[in-house]
């Protein structure tokens, strides 16, 4: 009998220095020994690696099984760390790489060379579907029979519907009050998940839930989770595959706690280190100014890898300012707006095997561009805008080359924050000071303003022939 290929993975401190490991059984949020982050690891040279990437394009044409349908498991060579028969999947990652030249000519790309991977597809409508896949697969191999997560709202949405699809779990999610967009909390409610909304923002329901899980053995299921990680590499293999397995010069990608940009790097990283591609991509992560922890920490005080060694103090003592200023994020992309990210150091470790930069975007600039993405079809959330809004702040720095191929990760779908959306394009000056306004948002430049006309034929005839 061949052994199971999850005999060949385990789980590993990323600290160089501690480097412990631990069994794929264990459910770990922190390396036990030094409070480092987990990544799942595995004996490549053990395990059935396919030769070349175009192998698994094999798996398409067994799509009448759902492993092979699902985006995320028909790469389960690279993510084997439960045996694929018990991975679990509602048909997650059926997802777009496609062309934008609106959205090109926007950020100062030449046409084509700008492509918007739409993760809005997944069936809670964003990108965290890959890596529910993988948590609720961990969940599962351990037994578990309640998960939680604290979450500006796309991990309830995403961690409810597969509670409520599958009937494995009982979802617990943790809300902060009036921080979640009503397109997200709906999804969680219609669902069924246990909302416990508590008074503060995401970083308190995340230090919450974290407390509650532990105290009553709940599985967490968010980012710090590693398999959440390992589901989420499977969107740049997506990327890959819908290039024919060439490498784009550029992925770009959000920025809040940092899971997708953490797990992009592991996936080049991996995928380089046994020979499937000749080079890695630059990664951009992009946060909002509002919510710009990294690029701060980057930027402003020099944080690095350093050989698997950033600075500690230098991290404590900014959160400590943070504290004493009573300094929060806010920003209307409220899936980044977050102050602590939990992947900090994943995404350091990123940064330095994709040669990546960090920048920050203002709201103005989020919403700008994300009217111009609205525009060419694909819609998504503010959030998602934050990587083509940093794209043209790059083209324009110089740093992109016109002619080079760019990827932004657009990660969640128009649908989920209609407010954002209408009060953008609303004639309604109150409502746009509202929501936008006290943003700091002024001017709504790509806004397509509905035609006020008065309910008769005559008018209404006259209103079109002047528009359109
Ligand atoms: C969760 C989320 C993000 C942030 O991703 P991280 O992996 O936490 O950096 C960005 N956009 C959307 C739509 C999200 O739901
Ligand atoms: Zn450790």
């Amino acid at each position: 009998m061949t052994p199971s290929t999850d005999q060949f993975a385990y789980q590993q401190c990323i600290a160089p220095d501690c480097a412990a490991t631990f069994g794929i059984e264990e459910v770990l949020v922190a390396c036990p020994q030094c409070g480092g982050l987990i990544d799942a690891a595995y004996e490549w040279d053990r395990l059935p690696v396919p030769g070349s990437l175009r192998v698994l394009e094999a798996q398409w044409a067994r799509r009448s099984n759902p492993h092979a349908f699902s985006g995320v498991w028909r790469f389960h060579d690279l993510l084997p760390f439960a045996p694929v028969e018990q991975c679990v999947t509602v048909g997650e990652g059926q997802t777009l790489l496609l062309p934008s030249d609106g959205a090109a000519e926007y950020i100062g790309v030449r046409p084509g060379r700008l492509l918007l991977q739409y993760e809005g597809m997944n069936p809670s409508g964003s990108f965290k579907d890959n890596g529910m896949a993988g948590a609720f697969t961990h969940a599962r191999l351990v037994g578990a029979d309640r998960a939680a997560c604290a979450s500006t709202g796309n991990t309830s949405a995403s961690l409810s519907l597969y509670c409520s699809v599958t009937r494995l779990l009982k979802a617990v999610i943790f809300i902060g009050s009036g921080k979640i967009s009503y397109g997200k909390l709906s999804q969680a409610l219609d669902f069924g998940a246990l909302t416990v909304q508590i008074n503060g923002d995401f970083d308190d329901a995340m230090a919450r839930v974290k407390e509650v899980s532990q105290q009553l053995g709940i599985y967490l299921v968010n980012s710090v989770n590693p398999f959440r990680l390992e589901g989420q590499k499977t969107i740049m293999f997506r990327v890959l595959e819908a290039l024919g397995w060439q490498v784009p010069d550029w992925i770009i990608v959000p920025g809040g706690n940092l899971g997708n940009s953490s797990a992009f790097g592991k996936a080049f990283h991996e995928l380089h280190q046994l020979g499937l591609i000749p080079r890695i991509p630059r990664l951009a992560v992009i946060n909002a100014a509002g919510a710009n922890t990294l690029f701060d920490l980057v930027h402003r005080k020099g944080l690095h890898w350093n050989g698997g060694r950033p600075c500690r103090d230098a991290v404590a003592q900014f959160y400590a300012e943070m504290d004493a200023a009573g300094r929060r994020a806010s920003t209307i992309a409220s899936a980044i707006e977050i102050n602590r990210p939990v992947n900090l150091t994943k995404c350091l470790r990123a940064l330095e095997w994709c040669n990546g930069v960090v920048r920050e975007v203002t709201d103005q600039e989020i919403l700008d561009a994300k009217a111009r993405v609205g525009a060419g079809g694909l819609g998504c959330e503010p959030a998602s805008a934050a990587s083509v809004a940093g794209a043209k702040n790059l083209v324009e720095e110089g740093l992109i080359d016109p002619g080079e191929q760019v990827v932004c990760v657009l990660t969640g779908h128009q649908l989920k924050d209609p407010t954002a959306t209408v009060a953008y394009h609303t004639t309604d000056q109150d409502m746009f000071n509202k929501v936008l306004g006290s943003r700091g948002v002024r001017r709504a430049a790509f806004a397509n303003r509905a035609v006020m006309v008065p309910n008769e034929l005559d008018e209404i005839v006259k209103a079109i022939r002047l528009y359109s």
